[in-house]
């Protein structure tokens, strides 16, 4: 049998023990259900020691008694307080180990006595030597440090697929770190790192907070920030808001009997949208997404030279977060292990190997395809009813459910079509049906009447979709089996052709606009054919750039074909379309 060696990710607000059995990396549970063990201690009233979430219930109240965010001041040669004693930053990271041992021995029913633990990657010597120090005060030989952006792309097993280059973008609770990892033949060499040790998902948390205090100064007159008790509360209401934007369109904000006013208590209900409050954290992505930047210059790297984005801290759940930096890097980012437990994976898994086993692997269930829905939207400049709105991206773990807000575009509409769609284009026509329903019995309101879409999809593959009004509640679902298996592999390149095949008899009559758009006229299908002559013209473009000089040559007649006819009849401009779109499945196989 080889010897037991744990994985701990020691983090500024939260850690996490796990090891390898069996060839499978497990998290242990701290609690049951629970994971994650809050990076804080503290001391109760009678004196007894508090490790994680008793010490965290106890900080709003004693912080005297407490201590957070110890991982800011390792390497210090300075002293903390608690309860009236000074300790050293290694004790008091040293009592969040030992628990965590502790923890893993209970559960392995056995001794532990070796951890690889994991640090930033910029910590200096000193604050490597104290994490050491505070492994060994535990009780524990620390057999290796190892760097957390490593040991994220241990856990992703980016180094399995041969040389790559790899962003590891790390967004915790109060610190952001971005490294530029390169992966080869089993070795993660971290080439730069930037961050900021005072940015993170508190700072969303704030955010909501000034909104709810405005909003309690507003309708109540009363400043919430005198009340400490009261803004523990809200911290708590703030945080849980935030988690549901993450899947949510709207969140509530709320807190029964928050404080009392000349006697009368005060209630604390304010809803916030996504849009809302992704305006209100925008400043924040974007400074995240110039530490990017400049971590790839300091890398000698660009944008191009990166092979995959690797999300790590659990505040890379926002969805805001994963669209900027699609968008800034013109690639998905890989969220499929989850964002809290991946470095304490990683760092198991090196472990594993360090006890002489199998570098295990991390086996997730997620869904192969990106499913979504389709509404009116700018498209190439111009409004087109067909954009692909994906709910459920590709690769995310499942079961999974996720909602978007859309909302009715005339006065009076009684009835939205929905349709869902699985694949990845930006033209929804472009992606496979799957399913499609009608919510009718709409109220009497004004074009921006708004409807929450939730798409749920579970571990067999049962994908359902419910389109509900937000005002009335009223709902319409549809629930399509084998979802995922229906179309593996080759099947969906069959299908397309199929759909594809289904369409062009039909000469467009099925060609319905979706979601939440009008009956389509000839107008319309004139102007589609336009934006899909422009989506068709920028991919033999990118092809172009790959071609050899014959096919290029081809390629530039086409394209030429088509913008000649951009201004002609539509079955012309679709003569030249079939043409260049028959080059470019030629080129593209
Ligand atoms: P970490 O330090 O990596 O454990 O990340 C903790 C931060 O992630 C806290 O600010 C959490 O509120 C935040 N967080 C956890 N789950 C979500 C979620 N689903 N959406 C947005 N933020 C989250």
């Amino acid at each position: 049998m080889t010897e037991i060696i744990v994985g701990i990710d020691l983090g500024t607000t939260n850690s996490e023990v796990a090891v390898v059995r069996e060839g499978r990396v497990e998290v242990i549970p701290v609690a049951p259900g629970v994971r994650i063990l809050p990076s804080l201690v503290g001391v109760a009233d009678d004196g007894s020691l508090l490790v994680g979430e008793a010490a965290r219930n106890q900080y709003a109240l004693h912080p005297e008694r407490s201590v957070r965010s110890i991982k800011r001041r390792m390497g210090e040669f300075t002293s903390v307080q608690m309860a009236g004693k000074d300790y050293s930053p290694q004790e008091i990271s040293a009592m969040i180990l030992r628990r965590l041992r502790d923890i893993a021995e209970a559960h392995l029913g056995e001794p532990v006595g070796k951890a690889v633990i994991t640090v930033p990657a910029y910590f200096s010597d000193a604050q490597r030597q104290a994490t050491r120090e505070a492994g060994e005060i535990a009780g524990l030989e620390v057999v290796r440090i190892i760097n957390e952006p490593t040991a994220a792309a241990l856990a992703y097993e980016s180094c399995h697929s041969g040389a790559r280059k790899a962003l590891v973008y790390d967004l915790g609770g109060g610190t952001f770190d971005v490294s530029v990892v390169n992966l080869e033949s089993d070795v993660v060499e971290v080439l730069a790192s930037h961050g900021n040790n005072h940015l993170g998902g508190d700072d969303f948390d704030q955010k909501l907070i000034t909104f709810a205090i405005d909003h309690l100064r507003e309708r109540h007159d009363i400043d919430v920030g005198q009340h400490p008790l009261a803004m523990a509360r809200l911290q708590h209401a703030a945080e849980a808001a935030k988690i549901v934007l993450s899947s949510e369109p709207y969140a509530t904000l709320s807190e029964e009997f928050l404080l009392e006013k000349d006697g009368v208590p005060i209630h604390l209900s304010v809803e916030v949208s996504r849009n809302e409050y992704e305006e209100m954290i925008e400043p924040y992505i974007a400074e995240t997404l110039d530490a990017v930047h400049i971590a790839l210059s300091g890398a000698g790297l660009t944008v191009a030279d990166i092979n995959e984005i690797l999300l790590v801290g659990g505040a890379t759940r926002t969805p805001l977060v994963q669209r900027r930096l699609e968008q800034e890097l013109g690639m998905q980012p890989r969220a499929e292990v989850d964002p809290d437990l991946c470095v304490a994976m990683g760092a198991a898994i090196q472990a594993a190997v360090i006890a002489g086993g199998q570098a295990p692997t991390v086996l997730i269930d997620v869904t192969p395809y990106t499913f979504g829905t389709s509404a009116l939207n700018y498209f190439n400049g111009e409004m087109y009813p067909f954009c692909f709105v994906p709910l459920i991206r590709k690769n995310t773990p499942i079961p999974v459910s996720r909602s978007e807000g859309f909302c009715t575009i005339f006065d009076g509409q009684s009835k939205v079509d929905i349709h869902v769609y699985q694949g990845e284009d930006p033209d929804a026509l472009n992606n496979i049906e799957i399913g499609r329903f009608t919510i009718e019995g709409l109220r009497d309101a004004p074009a921006g009447n708004p409807l929450i879409t939730t798409f749920s999809l579970d571990v067999n593959g049962i994908l359902q979709v419910t389109s509900r009004e937000k005002e009335t509640g009223l709902v319409h679902s549809i629930t399509i089996d084998n979802a995922i298996s229906r179309f593996t592999g080759d099947k969906l390149a069959e299908a397309r052709e199929r759909i594809d095949g289904l369409f062009g008899e039909q000469e467009g009559a099925d060609k319905r606009p979706a979601a939440t758009t009008a009956e389509a006229s000839p107008a319309d299908d004139s102007r589609r054919l336009r934006v899909e002559a422009g989506a068709l013209i920028e991919k033999a473009e990118r092809l172009l750039a790959k071609a050899g000089t014959e096919d290029a040559e081809d390629l530039v007649n086409g394209i030429e074909a088509v913008k000649d006819r951009n201004n002609g009849s539509d079955a012309d401009l679709k003569a030249a379309m079939d043409a260049l779109a028959d080059l470019l499945y030629y080129l593209d196989a």
